[in-house]
């Protein structure tokens, strides 16, 4: 096929979707591969590796005019316009914007969007969600390091002792996982809650206290058993118990990171305005949530500021910042994925049966095909 590599145009956007290792592969699979000038600059994958990797080097309209486009983020109705009815795009296509998904349909696109795939071990090596938020959990605990004006580990100097910093992660999924593991390299104290009955093992078995929100209903029960690995909203009485013991712990801690999220859904509130009030001036929260509206009401989108002492990050994007080896593994997460869309002679040949498959196909023949 002849893949097409446009350089991503959404504002604060450093990733790319294919990296010089992964052209290589598609060229020596048969592809050919034109590349945008410039698509990799930001995550330091120079035009002249792309070139030595096989690929050529042209505009966005060549590269977005390839029958096969390889994107991070959904196409721009700008992006549309250069793309033929039939072109097929793999990306992260944001499957829960029913507009995005129907412009992408009226475009004639075939749209695949990996975040769709389902979370069962042979989707693993194609899971962008997790490769991309295991990036965010690690960079949120640097963020957050480099905003506390304090360290995080316990250090015993000749002019006295330093205590531990205290973490406090919300939400243990992949990226709560990573900053819990990052926190603890860092030397920090570190407490976690979930939903998820399930997280408390993973959470312990990385070394962090588990923050228990005891169930009071078989109701209570049975829904944060979640879905398909992912959590469902719990009912607003375990919230409020949960808040108020969330609370309690982030007035002692002095790191919060925050992650916690509802497919489809605004994020939960997890960090009420009078909690920020009452943690410690100096402490720092990362809302790693912020993008779907954040787990606490003072985050703002893009933003690092100062509210009753605590610096909130609200930064989005955080692979972005790590653009080199984020696009790295996004890219390997897309060579994983066509292998089941394009057969050993090269062609396109989507194998609809397979649930991973029929999971990411967002859009095709004109019409949004997601199933929600
Ligand atoms: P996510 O980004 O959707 O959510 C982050 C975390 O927030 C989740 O752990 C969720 O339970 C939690 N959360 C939601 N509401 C909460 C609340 N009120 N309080 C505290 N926490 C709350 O999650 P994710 O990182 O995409 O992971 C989702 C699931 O998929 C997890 O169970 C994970 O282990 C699983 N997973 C499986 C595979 C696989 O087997 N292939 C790969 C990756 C992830």
């Amino acid at each position: 096929m002849h893949i097409g590599i446009p350089k991503e145009t959404r504002d604060g956007e450093t990733r790319v979707a294919a990296t010089p290792e992964t052209v290589k592969k598609y060229v020596g699979g048969k592809h050919t591969v034109v590349v945008e000038r410039g698509a990799g600059n930001a995550a330091r994958y120079p035009d002249d590796a792309y070139e030595a990797a096989g690929a050529t080097l042209g505009t966005a309209q060549e590269a977005l005019g390839a029958g096969l486009v390889m994107k991070v983020r959904a196409p721009d109705s700008a992006e549309l316009a250069h793309m033929k009815p039939g072109t097929v795009v793999v990306g992260m296509l944001d499957p829960f914007d029913a507009d995005g998904l129907a412009q992408m349909a009226a475009a004639g696109l075939v749209g695949f969007a990996l975040e769709a795939a389902p979370r069962i071990t042979r989707a693993q090596s194609l899971d962008v969600l997790s490769s991309q938020a295991n990036l965010a959990g690690y960079k949120a605990v640097l963020l957050a390091a480099n905003h506390y004006g304090r360290l995080i580990p316990m250090m015993m100097t000749a002019a006295g002792t330093l205590k531990a910093a205290r973490a406090v992660v919300l939400g243990t999924g992949v990226a709560g996982l990573q900053a819990i593991a990052t926190a603890k390299r860092l030397g920090a104290v570190v407490e976690a809650s979930d939903v998820r009955p399930a997280a408390r093992e993973q959470v312990e078995s990385l070394g962090a206290k588990f923050i228990d929100v005891p169930f009071e209903t078989d109701e209570e029960r049975e829904i944060a058993q979640g879905t398909g690995g992912y959590a469902r909203p719990m009912p607003p009485a375990w919230m409020a118990r949960q808040a108020a013991l969330v609370s309690e712990r982030c007035k002692q801690a002095d790191i919060v990171i925050s992650t916690a999220l509802i497919p489809g859904r605004p994020a939960p509130t997890l960090v009420s305005a009078e909690t920020v009030a009452a943690m410690k001036p100096g402490s720092v929260l990362v809302d790693l949530a912020v993008e779907r509206g954040g787990n606490c009401p003072l985050s703002e989108k893009g933003r690092i500021v100062e509210k009753h002492g605590v610096t909130i990050v609200g930064l989005t994007n955080l692979p972005g910042l790590v653009a080199t080896d984020a696009s790295a593994l996004y890219a390997r997460n897309i060579l994983d994925f066509l292998k089941l869309i394009i057969n050993a002679d090269g062609a396109l040949a989507i194998q609809r049966d397979d649930e991973i498959v029929a999971a990411c196909l967002v859009c095709e023949g004109g019409n949004v095909t997601r199933r929600t």
